[in-house]
């Protein structure tokens, strides 16, 4: 008996995009989902996004090579055009050229786009969330599914920062570990929500643009300013309203009748004494623990952070107005004849006046940033001579975007960059199970500087050759600055 020679079509093909480098069945995709076999032929399962400038935010979905048919020859001007490089695909190993080189005249200038799905082991999110709850201590480790996949970083302004992923997370610890970072990264990165649990902290959930849910619990509001710049701010409305107040704050609780602003006012002592580290007039640290009660301490009941007025001082009948950074907790009392704070009912205008501390407070958002190295062996893809890619870029010759949204690259060494996920078409980015994240990166450069440094010249093809090629245009994400802009942001040094 002779054996038949298998159809090409019934054949399981090898994908060479990855290191993994799975055999594909025909009709199934690869371990990742973005490449399949159909009918013999190993495809890039997502199709390619190029953005169109002129589109509105309506975004009609069209296969690149129908659009001459669908507007009736008219030519859209290669500036209007910019290829991404979300579902390009990747080339592996790197020294082979990226997947799509493109060239495209611009404002009369011969431009190239080199765009190429990178795969990055080294890279992770930075996350911002607008609270001044406490989530957790500085480095306290934050879990996703159990696992480690990130660590609590230092604060800022009215925000809690969460550094998350990471080679060590990738790939430096169990096998599960690497999994699930990769799966937490890549869900932020495409603004899905991840609940996070932080070691001796809270559990949060983080979505891209969206509120965070700490202990299950929406955030509202960031907070006016700390506790000082809160006092800063309103004493003037205060002034002539109540005797004292205190902005209670986890970090610098503020006092009026100490505090610069109320002396420069002529606000008299009141006698009253706090707890906590005295820093400068006014201004205390340490007041309580830190919590997720009265701006960000551990406190429901403020008056545990005073200690007895002094009778020297302080008269029966004074007032007192206290509050939070962010105008959700207050109470007004009244001295009593022994000195004792006595809770009763705000006055109109301390209402009002709590009322615009919220009103001046920004939504509370979360904020995910993408961090990746594109400084290795990605720039063969671009270049025989990588360093001059590298140069390129710092001399702001080369303009790197992710998905068509601008980046900052950090200065110093390689190409660090980091972007806004909410600044890319939605679903841009992917994996790799070995694990690795996959972000799109494009290399916008006049075609002679490209020449210059070595580029891949004899792969560069026209926009127009990319008419046989299934692509979804897509309008620019609101905001963006259009990648070709002359006038836009230089995002290296010089
Ligand atoms: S994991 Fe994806 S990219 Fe890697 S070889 Fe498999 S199908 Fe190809």
């Amino acid at each position: 008996m002779t054996m038949q020679p298998q159809p090409a079509a019934d054949l399981k093909i090898r994908c060479d995009a990855c290191p993994v480098a799975c055999w594909i069945r025909p009709g199934m995709a690869g371990a990742c989902d973005r490449y399949a076999n159909r009918d013999g032929e190993l495809i890039r399962v997502d199709p390619h996004v190029i953005l169109e400038r002129t589109l509105d935010q309506g975004g009609r979905v069209v296969a690149f090579n129908q659009r001459k048919t669908e507007w009736a020859g008219e030519i859209v001007p290669e500036e209007e055009l910019f290829v991404t490089a979300i579902g390009a695909g990747t080339t592996y190993p790197d020294y082979k050229p990226a997947p799509f080189i493109v060239s495209a005249e611009v404002d009369g200038v011969d431009m190239v786009t080199v765009v190429t799905e990178g795969i990055f082991s080294y890279c992770g999110v930075k996350v911002k969330v607008d609270t001044d709850r406490f989530l957790g201590p500085e480095q306290a480790v934050v879990r996703a599914q159990g696992e480690a996949v990130g660590h609590v970083t230092t604060g800022e302004y009215g925000s809690q920062m969460l550094s998350l992923g990471g080679v060590h997370h990738l790939t430096g610890g169990s096998k599960k570990e690497g999994r699930v970072t990769c799966e937490a990264l890549l869900d932020l990165s495409n603004g899905k929500p991840v609940e996070l649990t932080i070691d001796d902290g809270s559990t949060i959930v983080v979505e891209a643009g969206k509120a965070p849910i700490i202990n299950g619990v929406p955030e509202e509001r960031m907070r006016v300013g700390c506790g000082s710049a809160t006092i800063g701010i309103f004493a003037k409305q205060w002034f002539g309203k109540v005797d004292e107040v205190v902005v209670v704050d986890d970090h610098i609780t503020g006092v009026l009748s100490e505090h610069a602003s109320g002396k420069v006012l002529g606000i008299q002592p009141t006698g009253i004494k706090m707890r906590g580290r005295r820093s400068t007039p006014g201004r205390y640290f340490q007041v309580a623990d830190p919590g997720t009660g009265w701006g960000g301490t551990s406190i429901s009941d403020p008056l545990s952070i005073l200690d007895p007025f002094d009778k020297n001082v302080a008269k029966p009948g004074m007032t007192l107005f206290m509050v939070s950074t962010t105008g959700e907790h207050s109470a007004f009392f009244r001295l009593d004849e022994n000195l004792v704070p006595v809770e009763t009912e705000m006055p109109e205008a301390l209402r009002a006046s709590t009322e615009r501390i919220k009103e001046n407070c920004e939504p509370a958002l979360s904020t995910v940033l993408f961090i990746a190295g594109a400084g290795g062996s990605l720039r063969a893809g671009v270049t025989e001579n990588p360093v001059r890619l590298t140069r390129s870029v710092k001399d702001t010759l080369t303009r790197v975007t992710c998905g068509g949204a601008p980046v900052y690259v950090w200065p110093g060494g390689g190409i660090t960059f980091m972007v806004d996920v909410t600044r890319l078409p939605a679903n841009a980015f992917g994996y790799v199970p070995t694990p690795a994240l996959v972000a799109p990166i494009e290399f916008t450069l006049k075609l002679e500087d490209y020449a210059a440094l070595g580029g891949h010249m004899d792969h560069v093809r026209p926009l127009s050759t990319l008419g046989d090629h299934e692509s979804r245009l897509v309008p620019p994400v609101q905001g963006n600055v259009w990648p070709f802009a002359s006038d836009g942001p230089r995002w290296g040094r010089g």
